[in-house]
Formats: C-alpha cells, sequence, structure tokens
C-alpha cells in the first residue's frame, strides 16, 4: 500500500495537530457513547464536503436525498456503496469544488490488479495520519522526537538512490532503509545502520520486514534492541508475525489501512485488533464468503470523516474483515471496538467451490523455498493452476511438498496443477506489476442486506 509520504510543511499546522490529538487520546479512555456528537459533527462537515462534489450532488439526487438529511451513520444507509470502479471512472468528479483550499495534492493507490486509483490527500489528511500514528506508536512507548526506521522502497527510487541501503534524515529522526535492495550478502549493513542510529522503533510492510528477520536468522547476525516494530499495509500471518517477533525479541503492532483513509483498524499491545472509530466511519457488510476454518467474512466499507477535498461515502475497500461478538472487550481497557481479523485484499483472495476464501496463499513460497515467483491462477471454479519460476532447488520433491501445502490452504474442493514457467512466463497488470492471484470466479464483495456499523 502507497503511504502518505510527511514532509515538512506538514507539522506546519500546529493547531490543528494539537486540537485532533487532544480528542484522538481522549476516545481511548471514553467509551464511544461520550463521543458520539463529535463523530456526528466529523460526519456532517464531511457530507457537506461532498456537496462540493459533482459527483456526489449527482449521486445525493439520485438517492433522493438532501446532504442535510445525512447526519448519523445510520442516516448514511440510504446512500448505495461506493465501488472502487466508480471512484476510478469519476476522476476529478469526486474532488471538492474548493479543493485547492485544503491544500489537496493527488496521490495514487496502487492495488494488486494494477489499476490506480487518484486520490487527493490534503492537509486534514496529513494532520489525521499523523495524529493516528502518534497515537498508536504511543501504545508502544514510542514519543514525538524518538529516533525510528522505516522499510522502504519508494523513497529511494524518487531519490535516484537505487542500490542505497539507508537514509538517514536528521530532521524527521528517521532511517530509512531500502526495502527494495535488501539482499543475503548486505543485510549485515541495514543491522549495523540501525544500531550505529540507536534505532528502536521499525516501521515496514509485513513481507520486508519478515525478509530482514528472515535473513538476519539466517546469517545469524546481532540485531540491534528494538522496542517495537509496526508493519502495515499486509496481510501479517501468524506465522510470519513469529519469525519476525523471534527475530528481533520484540512485539510487532499491525496496522490496517488505505490511502483513502476510508478504514483503521490497529494492533494493541494485548494483540486486540482495534477499529479506529474517530478515524473513519466503518460498516462490516456480510458476503457470502466464509474463511477457511468456516467463519462469516464481512466487507469492509468506510466513511472518510476527515478529508475534505475527496470524501468517501460508504466506499467498499475490497478488504475482508472476521468479526467478533458483539461487545467483546479486549484486556487493554481501549473501548474501541474490537474485530477478530483483517483478511486482507479480496483481489488476491481465491474462492473455493465449497465458499471459502483464502488470502493467505503467498505464504506457500516462504513455507516451501525454492521459487523465484509464482503466480494462482483459477480460470475455472473447480481448478487452480500454479505457475512457479524454479530455482535449482526446486526438485520433484519440493514440487510435492508445494502443491500439498497449497492444497491444505485451499481444502479438498479445488484441483490443483503446478506448471513450471520462466520468469517471462507470469502474466502482468497493465502496469507491469505480477498480481499474486489471477481469478475468473467473482470476487467476494459486500451483499445487499443489513450491515453493522462499528460503534
Ligand atoms: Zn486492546
Amino acid at each position: 500500500m502507497p503511504e502518505i509520504e510527511f514532509s515538512l510543511r506538514d507539522f506546519c499546522h500546529p493547531v490543528a495537530i494539537a486540537r485532533l490529538g487532544r480528542a484522538f487520546t481522549r476516545h481511548l479512555h471514553e467509551p464511544h457513547e461520550a463521543w458520539q456528537a463529535w463523530r456526528d459533527a466529523r460526519l456532517c462537515e464531511t457530507v457537506a464536503a461532498a456537496g462540493r462534489c459533482p459527483f456526489w450532488r449527482e449521486r445525493f439526487a439520485a438517492a433522493g436525498v438532501a446532504p442535510s438529511n445525512l447526519r448519523t451513520a445510520a442516516d448514511l444507509r440510504r446512500l448505495p456503496l461506493l465501488r472502487k470502479e466508480e471512484v476510478r471512472a469519476g476522476g476529478a468528479a469526486l474532488h471538492a469544488d474548493d479543493a485547492e483550499r485544503h491544500r489537496a495534492r493527488p496521490s495514487f493507490t496502487s492495488g494488486t490488479t494494477g489499476h490506480p486509483v487518484p486520490f487527493l490527500v490534503d492537509r486534514h489528511a496529513r494532520v489525521l495520519e499523523f495524529v493516528y500514528y502518534r497515537r498508536h506508536w504511543g501504545l508502544a512507548g514510542f514519543r514525538l522526537g524518538q529516533r525510528f526506521a522505516q522499510l522502504n522502497a519508494q523513497h529511494f527510487l524518487r531519490r535516484g538512490m537505487g542500490e542505497r541501503v539507508a537514509h538517514w534524515q536528521p530532521h524527521l529522526r528517521r532511517l530509512m532503509l531500502n526495502s527494495a535492495a535488501l539482499r543475503r550478502d548486505n543485510v549485515h549493513d541495514y543491522l549495523a545502520a540501525m544500531r550505529a542510529h540507536r534505532i528502536r522503533f521499525l516501521k515496514g510492510l509485513a513481507s520486508p520486514l519478515f525478509w530482514l528477520a528472515e535473513l538476519a536468522t539466517e546469517r545469524q547476525l546481532p540485531v540491534p534492541p528494538l522496542a517495537a516494530l509496526f508493519s502495515t499495509g499486509e496481510n501479517l500471518v501468524p506465522a510470519r508475525r513469529a519469525r519476525i517477533e523471534h527475530a528481533f525479541a520484540a512485539r510487532v503492532l499491525d496496522s490496517y489501512g488505505l490511502l483513502e483513509q476510508a478504514a483503521s483498524i490497529f494492533e494493541c499491545p494485548a494483540g486486540g485488533q482495534h477499529v479506529n472509530s474517530d478515524y473513519a466511519l466503518h460498516e462490516f457488510v456480510p458476503t457470502e464468503f466464509r474463511t477457511p476454518d468456516g467463519s462469516p467474512l464481512h466487507a469492509i466499507v468506510g466513511t472518510t470523516l476527515h478529508n475534505r477535498s475527496m470524501p468517501l461515502l460508504r466506499y467498499d475497500v475490497g478488504d475482508l474483515v472476521e468479526l467478533l461478538p458483539a461487545g467483546a472487550r479486549c484486556r487493554c481497557a481501549i473501548p474501541l471496538p474490537l474485530v477478530k481479523a483483517v483478511h486482507g485484499r479480496t483481489e488476491d483472495a481465491v474462492v473455493t467451490p465449497d465458499g471459502r476464501c483464502v488470502t493467505a496463499l503467498f505464504v506457500v513460497p516462504d513455507e516451501v523455498p525454492g521459487v523465484a515467483g509464482v503466480q494462482f491462477l483459477q480460470d475455472d471454479p473447480l481448478h487452480l493452476r500454479i505457475r512457479v519460476v524454479p530455482t535449482a532447488e526446486f526438485d520433484a520433491a519440493r514440487e510435492r511438498e508445494f502443491i500439498a501445502f497449497a492444497q491444505q490452504l485451499v481444502g479438498p474442493a479445488l484441483r490443483i496443477t503446478l506448471e513450471r514457467v520462466a520468469a517471462d512466463g507470469l502474466k502482468r497488470g497493465p502496469t507491469g506489476k505480477v498480481p499474486l492471484v489471477l481469478s475468473v470466479v467473482p470476487r467476494a464483495r459486500a451483499v445487499a442486506g443489513g450491515s453493522e456499523f462499528a460503534p
């Protein structure tokens, strides 16, 4: 997931940061009933901002609602769900007439299907991101001004520093580490840079964090003494989490979010997955799909509460979540609502004939090494073709193991065959990226019917 890139000018809104910061701190201690009015006021501002977008004016008219009648979460049900395709097709019609006033800058979401969605990020959105991160990291002991490291590739690409390992930014007290250049023969330099800068917090996408941990373990290198790691942007499966935490002897706090800021879920130190109800308005809409162990999956539908230049109402973000019984409480005592787990992108899902939705196929090459690339193609509801780019160690035994492991994940109802291909034998999307899953089976989607708002 692309992230909001902070620069010094983002800290030029001290009043807005302090005000939102106070509210966000209060919400860690007070039940949502105590700040319901605060959130309804944010929602009314969002709806008013939507009234300044051509797309939404048309949609309100089509639904027969006036913006002044959309005041609470429940009122929003009068609008249809907003699909990603509509945002893509709508383009500038979703931008508010006064977007410039909010210092909006365009950003693009990537999406594994490779169709970027243009999106405006404004100063309210940047303030939100800053305040939210400070709150989440604060739960692990991080205080503003402390040093941290971040594994990232775009930072180096944009600056023409493609092969450089590390870049220290003293003004942000941030050590950037190049996730795209990380290899077996230079992992030592990454760990040494973190030790030299006395880094205690490390942030990154789940997979580069995992590779750093794996390489450090494999080479038996000394790791810096971290207080916590923060993973974002990808589905962090338990097996990967365990290996990262073992390698660094520190907790990973995961978080789920998207550039559009229409949904946000964070992990607390007690392991609870809390919904950021003050960041966005979340709605969990039933789908017809289940997890491999049979629990129902809900689509995450979100409404932005802070962005004023491109507000999104009832946006089907394309991710799935497994819920907990209503009223579930966390050991940490933070009253923000809980979910059981985020199940990742529907775009990376394989749907089996018995209705399971499997989103963790990307772990197969972790468990059975020896492939340089992999792609899962479901060109028939009953058949999954695995295309692998084999290395020399991928012998017949490994191949059987690979198929058996994938079969365990998808269950017995899907027939699996494996094809060995050259590196260019994997199908690319329009941006050149190789999607993990290509499927003709309809994706898990929100279906009409009762939805549940996270309080
Ligand atoms: Zn908790």
